[in-house]
């Protein structure tokens, strides 16, 4: 699992996935929009048209899957319930990971049911070049014991490690600056898929009204 707002999916979103299904093994890689973050503002689109973008920047890449369970949930997203649910799909042997930028990991102690989702999967943390804060201590305390960095002897179990990871192709790509440079009219070319590019730009989303 790869939770986040996707508000627009991006390429440091797409190839932190494929490299994450390589460098695990995965089977698949399911990217789900959140409908409301609990941690953060309303987004900017509307979750259908995330989802939407979403797709479209997954288009047939092999592996990926653009699951939108979070959408049809009432109140707030806790990932805590969405691996509920996935696990509940995979049976109690199935190998879970919920991966998360560097970013993401820092605030993992102020999320809902935080020791829950080390009972329902593995996490692991992607690093990203523009965010590289030291963890507090809350954190720190919340994931002792966890870390490993054997991924076979990670992968041998169905939850609960802690890994973190450098793929081979971090992105320093945000959300927050493609938004900001939509609002000013500026190029997002290579930033994110061509067809995200051509959706946004078809239906005026992110333009400063
Ligand atoms: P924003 O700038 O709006 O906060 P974002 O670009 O961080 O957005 P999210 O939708 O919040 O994107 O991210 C979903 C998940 O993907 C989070 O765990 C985040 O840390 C991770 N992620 C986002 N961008 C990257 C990137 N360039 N490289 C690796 N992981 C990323």
């Amino acid at each position: 699992m790869l939770g986040g707002t996707f508000d627009p999916v991006h390429l440091g979103h797409l190839r932190s996935a494929v490299e994450l299904r390589e460098a695990l093994a995965l089977d698949c890689v399911h990217l789900i929009p959140a409908k409301a973050p609990p941690l953060r503002g309303e987004p900017s689109v509307s979750p259908a048209e995330r989802l939407a973008l979403l797709r479209l920047g997954i288009g047939d890449t092999p592996g990926l899957v653009a699951d939108d369970r979070e959408l049809w949930r009432e109140g707030p997203s806790y990932s805590a319930d969405t691996l509920a649910s996935l696990r509940e799909e995979l049976g109690s042997e199935a190998r879970l990971v919920m991966a998360l930028g560097h970013d993401a990991f820092l605030r993992l102690a102020d999320w809902h049911a935080p020791q829950r989702l080390f009972e329902l999967a593995h996490l692991v943390v992607v690093d990203r070049p523009d965010h590289q804060a030291a963890l507090p201590v809350a954190l720190r305390d919340l994931v002792a014991g966890r870390e490993s960095d054997d991924v076979d002897a990670l992968m041998a179990r169905p939850a609960g490690g802690l890994l973190r990871l450098r793929l081979p192709s971090r992105m320093a790509i945000s959300a927050t600056e493609l938004r900001r440079r939509l609002a000013r009219g500026l190029s997002v070319r290579y930033l994110l898929p061509e067809a995200v590019e051509a959706h946004i730009m078809d239906h005026n989303l992110y333009r400063r009204s």
